[in-house]
């Protein structure tokens, strides 16, 4: 399945290093290319391998916070979050980002657009890549700008170690959110990204605290979340309008991936058709923490791409792309199979930046993954596949040529 919904009968896949080179009938390639090594994977379909769009590895041990859906509120988690993130060792966060890492490789997803604090960012701590992905450093801020701030020589030095690093991360940059980072700051990292060509991206529209905080300066995040973290004194915002009305107003919402949207109304996401803002969801997060579900109709009829993304264990409980597809199969009985299997594969490419990688095809990354066939033989029902796919019937992962997972283990 080159593409979801795209199939070739007993297809095969040439692989030259890290690249796809050919796609097409098993008997023509391996009778072009005799010499080639075969990996024979039987009753298999042979997909890209899914991208997670928005992840926090370094949160996979703390999974002891992921309450029961609807049973907590949103400030109040998020306090829990940075009061965990203060006491745990670090320890905890960097075996997180390994264990979380096999955690993806193992349910299929070879591609992951991941938040990373200051301290995790491209130091040689942070264990070994085995999964393509995007680092987006987190930026929280109330400073106004990046000179009143330590991160510019850190965000230059993760500009020029790019280039050296394993060829399976890129980075980018990450403002937390329009109430976590000043809107002047916000403007001179979105001018940044544009300078550098980095992929931008920030949770957006998560919650009504956010629309409340932006709207009157009131609510959650001015009485718990501020004075918690020592932001009494900064002025609340008061703009008279939501924060993605505001940003809208202010031209912030440039070359930006907005994680969660579930705020946003039909109107605004017409205007983020228009700015080429790519949406990427997470709406088990979204349902676990109390906050509402975006409005997936809208999005698609206003000619948006979304991506798909889990979030992190602290407020789900898997990383498996598998289950964040049948949540959105359940809560959007009407969405087709082929557009959910596309939001977490073509669509997180997009959103990530990146050009070759999210489907097969000749130059693209040779990521991809094979499913074992509950039907074999035939062309599989995209439906069932959502349906039923687990980790257990992830036969094979491959990453950039590299085979991380097999039916008999990792490798
Ligand atoms: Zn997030």
């Amino acid at each position: 399945m080159p593409r979801p919904g795209t199939f070739i009968a007993d297809g095969a896949v040439l692989v030259v290093n890290q690249r796809i080179v050919r796609l097409g009938q098993a008997g023509e390639i391996s009778g072009s290319f005799p010499n080639a090594a075969r990996i024979h994977q039987e009753d298999c379909l042979l997909m890209p391998g899914l991208i997670n769009a928005h992840c926090h590895l370094e949160l996979t041990a703390l999974s002891s916070l992921c309450p029961r859906p609807g049973t907590v509120d949103f400030i109040d988690w998020i306090l829990s979050v940075i009061t965990a993130k203060k006491k745990a060792p670090e320890k905890l966060f960097k075996d997180g980002l390994a264990a979380g890492q096999q955690l993806l490789l193992e349910s299929g997803t070879t591609c992951v657009g991941d938040y990373h604090s200051p301290q995790w960012f491209q130091t040689d701590d942070a264990p070994r890549n085995q999964i393509r992905a995007v680092h987006f450093l987190e930026i929280i801020s109330r400073e106004e700008s990046l000179e009143q701030d330590r991160q510019p020589e850190l965000l230059e030095s993760c500009l020029v170690h790019e280039s050296r690093q394993d060829s399976l991360v890129q980075v980018g940059i990450a403002p937390h959110s329009p109430y976590t980072v000043s809107l002047p700051l916000l403007g001179q990292l979105i001018t940044m990204a544009e300078k550098h060509r980095l992929p931008l991206s920030m949770h957006l529209g998560e919650s009504a605290a956010e629309s409340r905080f932006f709207r009157d300066g009131r609510g959650p995040i001015a009485t718990k979340l501020y004075p918690f973290v020592g932001w009494q004194d900064f002025p609340p915002p008061a703009y008279g309008k939501d924060s993605i009305d505001t940003l809208l107003q202010e031209n912030l919402l440039r070359c930006l991936s907005a994680v969660h949207l579930g705020t946003a109304r039909s109107d605004q996401l017409k205007e983020f058709a228009r700015l080429a803002v790519k949406p990427i969801l997470c709406p088990r997060s979204n349902h676990t923490l109390g906050n509402p579900l975006p409005d997936l109709e809208a999005m698609l009829n206003s000619g948006l791409a979304p991506a798909l993304g889990t979030d992190s264990l602290a407020s789900v409980d898997s990383l498996s792309l598998w289950d964040e597809m049948r949540f959105l199969r359940q809560n959007f009985p009407d969405l087709p199979a082929e557009i959910i299997l596309t939001m977490a594969t073509v669509n997180g490419a997009a959103a990530l930046g990146l050009q070759d990688v999210g489907q097969l095809a000749p130059e693209c990354q040779a990521d991809m993954i094979a499913v074992q066939l509950r039907a074999p033989r035939q062309i599989p029902s995209l439906d069932e596949l959502i349906e039923h796919t687990d980790i257990q019937d992830i036969r094979m992962v491959m990453v950039g040529g590299k085979i991380e997972k097999s039916a008999t283990g990792i490798p």
